[in-house]
């Protein structure tokens, strides 16, 4: 790892400097809601922010997309969808919504491989940005991960004041940094220290913290507990937790076609929702709230753990940020640990 320091006021110049071989995308602001979006110029970029309200999930895995198109008719093909090869920035992404990707990863670079996922993978460099300031339902550090974490990004900066403090981690992000030297200054012990101490203090200001010990074993002995049928009677299955959450994933395939031609789109779904699961049959595997509820948390908690070395949460707060009915994904998986078997 490599560390240089980039001036605050010559981030505008690096950023034209990407923009001329990538699309960048970085958090803009639309009145106080946040989200990352390619931008056209570097005065687009808002760094006032904690986090944006969707993940960045968004660029790699797009709400709607289409699969490919066709023609219908007994004399139909299917037009196969040409794969971007567009390279892409994604600036100032926080650590946790980096490590989302490393999860989605497990999902979409398996036994099955999606090639608009990865096509796109492979093409971004995650430009990272220490989160100085966690909000208050920030939990990362419950999974080993910290606010300043650089190992899920290409490149990381840090805020340090005047100036961004530069570490450059993977191959992607050395290459990136060696075409534009010019711009930045190797760091010094001064600026390793001031790096070090914006890192203490944003883990000391995370008091948020989810205790997972015995939560996997826990869940395997809890399926018929009565936990998820409270937590679904306060439920009101909006979603928002699902569509929010930078590691979900579920999405439905819908042919949208006239009698000349056709495409099916993927759309981002919700596991939330009684229709996700339903059966063209009628039958519908999990009818009510309380196994929504309850699958949600074991797809996260049980499922993902133990098929992969990842827990499907990154700790990002939204969840709890934003549901309708203070759902609380912390108090969840502390009752969880609560209820006697
Ligand atoms: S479950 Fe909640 S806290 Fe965890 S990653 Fe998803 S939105 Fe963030
Ligand atoms: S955001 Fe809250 S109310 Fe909406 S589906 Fe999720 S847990 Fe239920």
């Amino acid at each position: 790892m490599d560390s240089f320091v980039l001036l605050k006021k010559t981030l505008p110049t690096f950023i034209e400097k990407l923009s001329d071989e990538y699309d960048v995308f970085a958090p803009t602001r639309k009145d106080n809601i946040f989200e990352y979006k390619l931008i056209s110029k570097p005065s687009d970029i808002n760094l006032d922010f904690v986090n944006s309200r969707l993940p960045p999930k968004s660029i790699l895995l797009q709400q709607t997309e289409t699969l490919f198109k066709f023609k219908p008719g007994r004399k139909g093909k299917i037009l196969p969808k040409e794969i971007s090869e567009d390279k892409k920035i994604i600036f100032a992404i926080r650590p946790c919504d980096a490590k989302s990707f490393s999860i989605l990863d497990t999902v979409f670079d398996s036994d099955f491989k999606d090639p608009l996922y990865l096509s796109k993978r492979e093409n971004s460099v995650l430009i990272g940005l220490s989160c100085n300031n966690p909000g208050v339902n920030c939990f990362c550090t419950s999974f080993g991960d910290s606010p300043t974490s650089s190992k899920f990004v290409d490149i990381l900066f840090t805020d340090i004041g005047e100036k961004f403090f530069v570490e450059t981690i993977s191959d992607k992000g050395k290459k990136l940094v060696e075409k534009i030297t010019d711009l930045f200054e190797k760091a010094t012990e001064e600026d390793k220290n001031l790096k070090d101490s914006a890192e203490k203090e944003a883990i000391d200001t995370i008091k948020r913290n989810m205790k997972l010990e015995g939560v996997v074993e826990k869940l395997d002995e809890i399926f018929e507990s009565q936990l998820w049928h409270s937590i679904a009677m306060k439920c009101i299955g909006c979603g928002t937790c699902t569509f929010l959450c930078p590691t979900c994933h579920c999405f439905d395939m819908q042919d949208e076609a006239t009698l000349k031609e056709g495409a099916r789109i993927r759309v981002w779904d919700s596991c939330m929702y009684s229709e996700y699961t339903m059966h063209a049959s009628g039958h519908n595997p999990r009818p009510a709230r309380m196994n929504r509820v309850r699958n949600r948390v074991y797809h996260k908690f049980s499922y993902f753990p133990k098929n992969s070395e990842y827990t499907a949460c990154t700790g990002c707060g939204r969840c709890i940020e934003f549901c309708p009915v203070n759902i609380d994904i912390i108090d969840v998986i502390a009752k969880v640990r609560e209820v006697k078997v």
